[in-house]
């Protein structure tokens, strides 16, 4: 029986054609900045986002933090979602690593931060206060797209603050495929952009951050102090390199998946379901509370597995097609069903 993971699209295995590309990579220590496929994928990233260059990172936390500690120094301050996956999910590496200071602030319901909420937080020039330096979004977050009017008014208004603009854009090939534009069109409006080939991409494991030569060149040593230069990762590149030589344009499945999961748990009296127009390849479903374990026993028995609480993310990706959406809804319906006819 095939396993149908929703928890994340960070489960996703690598298919054969990626790893027969892994097998054959060629290799070189990463550290001499001799690992030929760690500098391709490298030099691909930034060709497709246009910047000038790139960093392979083990993952988009390191990728984040790198960037963080690049922008700010100790004493100085970002501006950040409350939810935002660089404030509340990585460990406060920022302020453990780097004597940043975050200044947290609510998103709206549309993922965007409310600029003027961020003026209003940006610091004087006054020795009582961290030095507000850097606005960092997230694209997409909880699977809104953000709209580029949205981030080019971001862009304005971080030149005009003196502020640095980065964005944690794990997912943001996923906001590109939403708004049918290339993500350089959204990579070229912020300072430096983090994105992850280990989610919907489907590479096994890393991150790229991308930015102008300098920066990203300061971000190396950080990398490497945070001990994140690694040796022969030419396996792990050729898997980056397939991934977006193949893996970008598929998004869109799971984007249509994604609504047509929504369209028909909602269809199911007992599941409240949250699906925006704006939103890629996550919805938001919450469940009654009394058949919860049992749905879950009944799911997992049939090859299902979701998170385990009452209000839940749903995540589609590459290893689950349009047939699988359609024998999950029924799933849940033949259960929904059954609980119904046993209630009389
Ligand atoms: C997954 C994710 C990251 C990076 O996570 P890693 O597991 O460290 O690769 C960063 N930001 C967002 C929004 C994410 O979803």
């Amino acid at each position: 029986m095939k396993t149908l993971d929703l928890r994340s699209d960070t489960v996703t295995r690598p298919t054969p054609e990626m790893t027969a590309v892994m097998n054959s990579a060629a290799m070189g220590d990463d550290v001499y900045g001799e690992d030929p496929t760690a500098n391709r994928l490298e030099k691909l990233g930034a060709d497709i986002l246009r910047k000038e260059a790139a960093l392979f990172c083990p993952s988009g936390t390191q990728s984040n933090l790198a960037a963080l500690l690049t922008h700010c120094g100790r004493g100085d301050e970002y501006i950040v979602g409350q939810q935002a996956h660089t404030y509340r999910y990585e460990g406060g590496g920022a302020a453990v690593f780097g004597g940043i200071q975050p200044q947290p602030l609510n998103f709206r319901s549309d993922g965007c931060l409310d600029l003027g909420e961020v003026e209003a937080n940006i610091k004087k020039d006054d020795f009582h206060f961290a030095r507000t330096r850097l606005l960092c979004l997230e694209n997409t977050h909880k699977g809104i797209a953000l709209p580029l009017d949205y981030l080019e008014q971001c862009r304005d208004f971080s030149r005009e603050k003196n502020l640095r603009l980065h964005l944690d854009g794990a997912r943001l090939f996923n906001a590109a495929r939403k708004l049918d534009i290339d993500a350089h069109n959204i990579a070229t409006l912020f300072d430096s952009v983090s994105i992850c080939l280990s989610k919907g991409l489907g590479a096994p494991v890393g991150s790229l951050l991308v930015g102008e030569k300098d920066f990203i060149a300061e971000a190396r040593r950080w990398r490497k102090v945070l001990g994140g230069g690694m040796r022969q990762i030419g396996m792990l590149a050729a898997a980056g390199i397939y991934a977006l030589e193949n893996n970008i344009d598929r998004l869109s499945e799971d984007q249509h998946n994604a609504e047509a999961l929504a369209r028909g748990l909602g269809e199911v009296e007992e599941i409240e379901v949250i699906y925006r127009d704006s939103q890629t390849n996550m919805l938001f479903i919450t469940l009654p509370e009394p058949s919860l374990s049992s749905l879950h026993v009944y799911l997992r028995q049939r090859g299902i597995i979701i998170p385990g609480d009452i209000s839940v993310r749903l995540v589609t990706h590459l290893e689950i097609d349009r047939r699988d959406i359609d024998y999950i809804i029924s799933t849940f319906k033949d259960f929904y069903a059954a609980k119904r006819s046993a209630a009389g």
